[in-house]
């Protein structure tokens, strides 16, 4: 309870270091966890995933049939991504005319986005090229390119998908998530490069404007929740939720530590399709990595109404950092997600 806040210089000495537990405990495994889980994905999941036909190409190294692939003769700008996974594969001006029957490109975009082995299929040696994030089979790389990189990336057009370059990148959105006391996670978003603002509130209640001291009741079905305006240019709500899920614990139904009740609970509010299916999607690969040895209890709900916490409670962190509770609560789970987030630190 926050009460606990208020009295925890008083009782401090009666506490032992593990029962103030934030129970942070996944650390980098989150990040790592959410890349590799595609890597895992089973067969039904494929099935049910892509259609018949990119079935057969991606997941059994089928090939599709010369000169019938909807990319072979598309000449628009952007970003040519693995059809299953959505991985960047091939920007439109490494795209030539091969005259082969099949979408070619004469270099990858970099990052380690394809990787290659050798097939001895059909009689031949070739080199097979696969999506590095899923293993999809997208193609074969021959060495017979007529551009200065003298590369030839033969592709199926069933193993892609295009993104035109013109859609227009967001330079700010909001997302608001419910972790635990308020005080806690808002410290943490407000470190990372991309994000322009975090501030301190309730949303998911039933009745408008709630004090403090209603919400801590634990009565009005309100959450405390961090509000934050991010440049999805910058920073992606992948990237917030990695850190959302590394500094609370997901498992601990309307629990915090020592911080219980339904004002606690941990919470994602979406505000569109597309933050929900992100929530949904990350949660689902962490439980499948089985990240957590509990079962994540994190609730997904649309986002109605966000109301701000008064003041004293904004900054709350840079503002008591002499307070016990800052000390001991807030500062370790600082210092270890400064340690896993250090490359995206402002
Ligand atoms: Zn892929």
């Amino acid at each position: 309870m926050h009460t606990l806040k208020t009295i925890f210089p008083f009782i401090i000495l009666f506490f032992s270091l593990a029962f103030i537990s934030c129970a942070q405990k996944p650390k980098s495994q989150v990040s790592s966890a959410i890349e590799n889980t595609w890597m895992q994905k089973s067969d039904s999941f494929w099935k049910q995933k892509l259609s018949d036909e990119q079935y057969y190409v991606l997941r059994e190294k089928g090939t599709e049939k010369p000169y019938t692939g909807k990319w072979l003769l598309h000449e628009d700008s952007g970003t040519y991504t693995c059809a299953a996974c959505g991985n960047e594969l091939f920007g439109s001006s490494s795209k030539f005319e091969s005259h082969c029957g099949w979408p070619s490109f004469d270099q990858e975009i970099n990052g380690g986005k394809i990787k290659t082995q050798v097939d001895h299929s059909m009689g031949m040696q070739r080199v097979e090229i696969l999506c590095a994030r899923c293993g999809g089979h997208l193609g074969h790389l021959f060495d017979d390119g007529p551009t200065s990189t003298g590369k030839r990336y033969c592709v199926n057009s069933l193993s892609l998908s295009f993104e035109k370059e013109s859609k227009p990148l967001k330079t700010s959105d909001t997302l608001t998530l419910g972790g635990g006391c308020f005080w806690c996670i808002e410290a943490v978003f407000e470190q990372l490069k991309g994000v322009s603002k975090v501030e301190s509130g309730f949303s998911g209640g039933k009745n408008a404007n709630p004090s403090y001291a209603q919400v801590c009741t634990g009565n009005t079905g309100h959450v405390e929740v961090v509000q934050i305006i991010y440049n999805p240019s910058i920073i992606g709500m992948d990237e917030l939720l990695k850190a959302y899920f590394t500094v609370h614990d997901p498992t601990t139904l309307n629990r915090q530590g020592a911080d219980e009740g339904t004002q606690y609970r941990s919470v994602i509010f979406y505000r569109n399709e597309e933050q929900k299916q992100i929530a949904t999607s990350i949660i689902s690969d962490l439980q499948l990595a089985k990240v957590y040895s509990n079962p994540i209890a994190t609730a997904v709900e649309a986002f109605t109404t966000f109301y701000k916490a008064d003041i004293s409670h904004q900054d709350y962190y840079a503002n008591n950092k002499d307070n016990a509770y800052c000390q001991m609560v807030i500062q370790p789970k600082m210092e270890k997600f400064e340690k896993v987030f250090k490359d995206r630190l402002k």
